[in-house]
């Protein structure tokens, strides 16, 4: 086995569950739709994603995510947004998203 720094194969940076009855549970999704981070690991640190603040009947400050497909843009895509945002994570404050990532739209072919 080698370390996943010197592999050539990339297979653990991401895969479909096609038996999952949700998917697809994010519309707009680029590539290949990556379930690796089903539960994003970015929930409880500083994002760029364009969350919804809510508050749960507990009084917790959550983010709700249904518009966010950056876990889940392709394998390598998906990988290495995570792997960035978790280099220096900063705790989420519960505040608003005030600078979402704008995804540039998806070009029609023809
Ligand atoms: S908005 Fe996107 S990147 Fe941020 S925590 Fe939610 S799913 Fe993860």
């Amino acid at each position: 086995m080698q370390p996943k720094d010197l592999t050539q194969n990339e297979g653990f940076k991401g895969f479909t569950n096609h038996d999952c009855p949700f998917l697809p549970c994010h519309e707009g999704v680029r590539g290949q739709f990556n379930c690796l981070f089903c539960y994003c690991p970015l929930i409880a640190y500083e994002c760029p994603g364009p969350y919804q603040v809510f508050t749960d009947r507990n009084g917790l400050k959550r983010k709700d995510c249904s518009a966010c497909t950056l876990p889940h843009n392709g394998y390598r895509g998906a990988w290495n947004f995570i792997q960035k945002w978790l280099e220096r994570p900063v705790v989420w404050d519960g505040g608003e998203q005030t600078r979402p990532y704008r995804q540039k739209p998806v070009r029609k072919k023809g």
